[in-house]
């Protein structure tokens, strides 16, 4: 079945030709002929289940990019000799799609998520796409497949664009050929342990990230250095790594926090005149993935005020936010002047997840206090804040976005 749409994967700015795609104009549905069962609720272990159909378009130097294809979920077919599985060009995106009040899929911030992927497809020398008609196809995917998009409270439909080399060439060199896909997967809440706050190893002798690396893009090789310090951190009994960076002295304490397993991370200290709180995340230097959520977190930290508060929160709270590096040890300082008092993570998969203690080899654990479900006072009121925008029951600007 042809659907004509306004669809196009073209960048029509980019001169170079090879980029122009005219049969792209074009979306090519082919619909499942048996549709899957649902899941039950209780089994959406995220990224398990994959939904019935999936979106894919390929690129060719001579001929631009193909018109894309929606067609029933199944493995791809690609040469062995191809560039992502030699060398890694694979960058990815993570979004989701929540029901609304009306049960009508809604995504957040998608742009966002669009801008990020040109900016990795770009920092691996991957072709340029028109992030507006992949976005729509997103919509049009997921309107597909909407009978997949979970009602149950905490759960969503998580959407996987995926853009990867398929030069099939062993010649150490850029892709020039590419493969864009987008798959969906139905998930529950993130964490398995329920509501309870989660215990971090902190981890400086293997590092995820360096200046001038590639850590502020979403590329599939910052992921597979991670497993092995993840694995090691789950055998002492804590589920995710912090990552640490160094100056190359070896000093654990004088090491930066970077990230928390995949997440952003932020501590809440109370600052020392007594005034209200002052939330901490590291500053996107480069070895920090720039998550859309992290940025909504800041964004919504910075609106609350006595006329607009964050709910769950004292209006007359006084909230500082800073973009600014701190180290173990400051984590260490603050937890013995019984000042941290909150510590999270920020990211599309869990929203915010509370973390209740820091470890650190050969050193005793940063114990944050406990709070009932998990998060404490402004991890709480950001989690409440965000969902309540991504399921559509709260305007925020134009962040909630209707794919029907
Ligand atoms: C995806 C990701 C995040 C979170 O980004 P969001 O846009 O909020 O989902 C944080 N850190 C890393 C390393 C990530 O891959």
């Amino acid at each position: 079945m042809y659907v004509p749409t306004k669809c196009s994967l073209a960048r029509p700015r980019i001169p170079d030709r090879s980029r122009i795609l005219s049969k792209a104009s074009r979306v090519i549905v082919t619909r499942a002929e048996t549709l899957k069962p649902l899941p039950p609720t209780d089994d959406l272990v995220f990224g398990r289940h994959s939904t019935d159909h999936m979106m894919v378009a390929s690129f060719h130097p001579k001929t631009g990019w193909s018109a894309p294809e929606i067609k029933p979920y199944g493995p791809l077919s690609l040469d062995p000799a191809c560039s992502c599985f030699q060398y890694c060009t694979s960058v990815f995106e993570g979004m989701k799609a929540f029901a609304g009040p009306d049960g009508k899929p809604r995504l957040f911030r998608p742009n966002r998520n669009m801008e990020r992927m040109t900016r990795s497809a770009a920092r691996v020398a991957l072709p340029a796409f028109n992030s507006d008609a992949l976005l729509e196809l997103i919509r049009l995917l997921v309107m597909i497949d909407s009978r997949w998009v979970p009602q149950a409270p905490g759960c969503s439909l998580y959407i996987r664009p995926t853009l990867i080399g398929t030069r099939p060439s062993l010649g150490v060199a850029p892709s020039d050929e590419a493969m864009l896909y987008v798959i969906l997967s139905p998930t529950g809440p993130y964490f398995r342990t329920g509501s309870k706050p989660v215990r971090l190893l902190a981890v400086g002798e293997q590092v995820r990230s360096w200046p001038g690396g590639t850590a502020g893009y979403k590329l599939g090789i910052n992921y597979p250095a991670c497993f092995s310090p993840q694995r090691e951190a789950a055998k002492k009994g804590y589920q995710q790594v912090l990552w640490l960076l160094g100056d190359g002295t070896g000093d654990s304490m004088g090491m930066k926090v970077t990230e928390a397993g995949s997440m952003n991370f932020f501590v809440v200290v109370k600052r020392e005149d007594e005034e209200g709180v002052d939330v901490i995340t590291p500053p996107l230097d480069g070895t920090i993935l720039p998550g859309v959520t992290r940025e909504s977190c800041i964004t919504l930290l910075r609106s609350h005020s006595p006329v607009s508060p964050l709910h769950s929160l004292d209006p007359h709270t006084a909230i500082r936010v800073f973009e600014t590096p701190f180290t173990l040890g400051d984590m260490y300082k603050w937890s013995s002047e019984d000042r941290l008092l909150e510590a999270f993570g920020a990211g599309t998969a869990a929203v915010i997840s509370g973390v209740g203690v820091v470890g650190l080899d050969g050193h005793p654990d940063i114990e944050i206090p406990e709070y009932e479900g998990a998060l404490g006072p402004v991890g709480k009121a950001l989690y409440d804040r965000i969902t309540d925008i991504q399921e559509g029951k709260v305007e925020f600007g134009d962040w909630s976005y209707p794919c029907a």
